[in-house]
């Protein structure tokens, strides 16, 4: 700070004391705090009311005092600051979280995908205790895979259903309504509701992340695929030995269509594009068990209709893929073996999982939460690595936009990363994680 104690006009500049005992005038402090980005600043330096311009994720850093690094959040004048910098930090640490749980979880997809094709056929007679037990009425996504794993018998689809509830547990977790900033703002009008007085929250919507909610229902999706394909394999050689099942697709297609509309609303080309090929597969499913039973002219009608849908499903996917290549890899086999589901009604494609894997363990590193954080022109957050790549060429891995925001240098961005990992270890102890 330059200054000794005696040496400062206390009239004049006040000192502030951080619970370290590290003291520096106001005047410095301020500076530190960059109090002139967060407050309109008086004649005699105090704020008089509160900037709404932050940026979200501007603050690349909870300011620490400058000798020893301890907290300022003590320090009254500078509390809003610092719990603003931890909201930013919490919600960091949430995407980096769920971008792991998420490529994780996907990749135990991959694994159990793969042992149900390699799994010997299914017991040709059930078991008296097998098959169904009882008449269900409902049409939720998991009693049709209960259905069907109860129609096939043995264990083939016990690891899916466990998993899809894995998935289902997790998409819980990455609600809007679990989000540090949603969490924070029902708790200050909780707090106004109580206490009867005003208190309001103004936060960037920005700040609500939408994607790992877009991930964890677009896996969800194809858990259910993934099951529903294989039986369809299966089920001819099974038909004579069975009772007959009806099963019911619409509320799989419902889903994928508000999915469709949310991916396309955020700007999520891959979360798009994969909503859009598993509407496909849900019709070329209904459509293969329907054409087995007798129908009227009405239902081929509506069959029509929906193979139509699907169909403009498809083409959008294909154009979705041409123009987003990078965010969309190894989605081009997927739409092709959708085609050939609803073209030929053929469901036991190979699948080649080994380019999915790749994809999902790149996802996994671009969001690790390590190095410099950039917000895109769609309001995308994301970190690059500390391999420094030039700011110019950074561009958003979500949707390929260029980084929104003028005030970065690739240089600050490795230096960056730093501050962010003596953060992590500072937030520790803070409660919000
Ligand atoms: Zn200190
Ligand atoms: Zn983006």
């Amino acid at each position: 700070m330059g200054m000794q104690y005696h040496e400062i006009d206390l009239n004049e500049d006040p000192c502030i004391f951080p619970d370290c005992g590290h003291f520096a005038t106001k005047t410095n402090m301020d500076g530190i705090m960059d109090m002139k980005a967060h407050y309109e600043i008086s004649a005699e330096e105090n704020p008089t009311a509160i900037l709404n311009t932050s940026e979200p994720f501007s603050m690349d850093e909870v300011k620490v005092c400058p000798t020893c690094r301890g907290s300022l959040r003590s320090i009254s004048r500078y509390g809003r600051i610092v719990r603003r910098a931890m909201l930013d930090e919490a919600t960091k640490k949430f995407i980096a979280w769920s971008q792991t749980e998420y490529s994780m979880l996907a990749e135990l997809l991959l694994d159990v995908q793969g042992r149900i094709a390699k799994a010997s056929p299914p017991p040709r007679t059930l078991q008296k205790n097998d098959g169904p037990k009882k008449k269900i009425l409902s049409n939720s996504r998991i009693t049709q895979i209960q259905l069907i794993r109860d129609w096939v018998g043995g264990s083939r689809y016990d690891e899916a259903i466990k998993l899809w509830q894995r998935i289902n547990n997790f998409l819980g977790q990455v609600r809007r309504e679990e989000q540090p900033f949603q969490r924070v703002n029902d708790f200050v009008q909780h707090a106004t509701r109580m206490r009867k007085t005003q208190g309001i929250f103004a936060f960037d919507e920005a700040k609500i992340q939408s994607k790992g909610h877009l991930q964890a229902c677009t896996l969800s999706l194809k858990c259910d695929t993934i099951v529903i394909a294989d039986f369809m394999a299966q089920r001819d050689s099974l038909l004579e030995a069975r009772q007959k099942l009806a099963l019911d697709f619409s509320q799989h297609m419902n889903e994928c269509e508000t999915l469709v509309e949310r991916a396309r609303a955020t700007g999520h080309p891959r979360q798009e594009t994969e909503a859009r090929v598993y509407f496909a597969q849900f019709c070329a499913f209904s459509r293969a068990l329907a054409s087995a039973e007798e129908t009227d002219g009405e239902t081929d009608t509506n069959a029509e209709k929906l193979k139509e849908k699907a169909k403009e499903h498809l083409a959008a996917a294909r154009e979705l893929v041409a123009r987003y290549t990078g965010q969309t890899e190894g989605m081009m086999l997927e739409i092709e073996a959708a085609e050939k589901m609803l073209r030929d009604s053929v469901f036991y494609e190979p699948v080649s999982t080994e380019e999915l894997r790749a994809v999902y363990r790149a996802m996994a590193v671009n969001f690790s939460g390590t190095g410099h954080w950039y917000l895109c022109a769609n309001r995308h957050p994301f970190t690059v690595g500390g391999c420094g790549m030039p700011m110019e060429r950074t561009v958003c891995p979500e949707c390929g936009a260029p980084v929104g925001g003028a005030n970065h240098t690739p240089d600050a961005g490795v230096q960056r990363a730093h501050e962010i990992e003596n953060l992590a270890r500072d937030l520790g102890g803070m409660g919000i994680n």
